[in-house]
């Protein structure tokens, strides 16, 4: 990150807590890069997060008001800030844990309706931070520390459950494509309305580990191999079967 970067951290914050190869320092730099290419005032912005490994991106470590939650309910608390001061410009950073699966309810309202907030899910398909259990975004046959002859469910695709339940800005990108995430934040944050962004963030701890894909680099090369953008494929054409779309599929108002 260049020295004029480093004005967004609160650097005696450093080092985090991440293990090494974890995808959440790339995408705390990624936000950051997004900001100060809009030329935004962090104290016109206000950082919410729950809990988990995600939760820490933003709090301890951007020099900005940041509000740390309780498990699964950073969207509910953002929607009381913004509703207190409609002028912030309010940012929801969390994980699949706490986003999708035990705040899940807060997500889908939220989408309902059209909360004018951005809401940024680290997906690392698993619950990080309390040992690598299932979560409801773990793909189907995957090995966690509680499905160990691999989990039995379908995952979520959450960009279509909260494009369905009627979010106005819903993007996918991955920690490995950064330059496609850097863009895809800038737009997500200049969006009115309820705006999702799912960043797939690499966690070789638990899942990594598991899953044939040890080393940072292995997840990094999950995701591009794995990964096809918008551009190439239509939503639903054969060569996106088996494959993870990245890129903007909802971007419009709602009257
Ligand atoms: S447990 Fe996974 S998500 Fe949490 S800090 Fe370590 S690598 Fe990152």
């Amino acid at each position: 990150m260049s020295r004029q970067l480093y004005g967004y951290l609160r650097t005696e914050s450093f080092p985090t807590p991440f293990c090494s190869g974890c995808g959440h320092g790339t995408l705390m730099a990624a936000l950051i890069r997004a900001i100060n290419s809009l030329s935004w005032d962090m104290s016109e912005m206000l950082f919410v997060s729950g809990i988990g490994c995600a939760g820490w991106i933003p709090s301890p470590h951007y020099a900005a008001d940041t509000l740390h939650t309780t498990h699964g309910r950073p969207i509910a608390f953002a929607t009381g800030a913004k509703l207190f001061n409609p002028r912030l410009k309010v940012v929801v950073i969390g994980g699949d844990g706490d986003i999708a699966s035990i705040g899940g309810n807060h997500l889908i309202h939220a989408a309902r309706r059209n909360i004018d907030l951005t809401v940024i899910c680290a997906n690392n398909m698993i619950y990080g931070m309390t040992g690598g259990q299932v979560a409801a975004t773990t793909p189907p046959g995957a090995i966690t520390a509680t499905t160990e002859a691999g989990n039995p469910d379908r995952a979520f695709d959450l960009c279509r459950l909260v494009e369905a339940a009627g979010a106005t800005y819903v993007a996918r990108s991955t920690v490995y494509h950064v330059v496609h995430l850097v863009k895809i934040l800038k737009n997500a944050l200049q969006h009115r309305g309820f705006a999702f962004v799912e960043v797939l963030s690499s966690c070789p701890t638990h899942y990594g580990r598991r899953n044939g894909a040890a080393s940072p680099t292995d997840m990094l090369n999950l995701y591009k191999g794995l990964c096809v953008g918008l551009d190439s494929a239509s939503r639903d054409s054969a060569t996106v079967q088996g494959k993870i779309l990245i890129g903007e599929f909802v971007r419009g108002d709602r009257a």
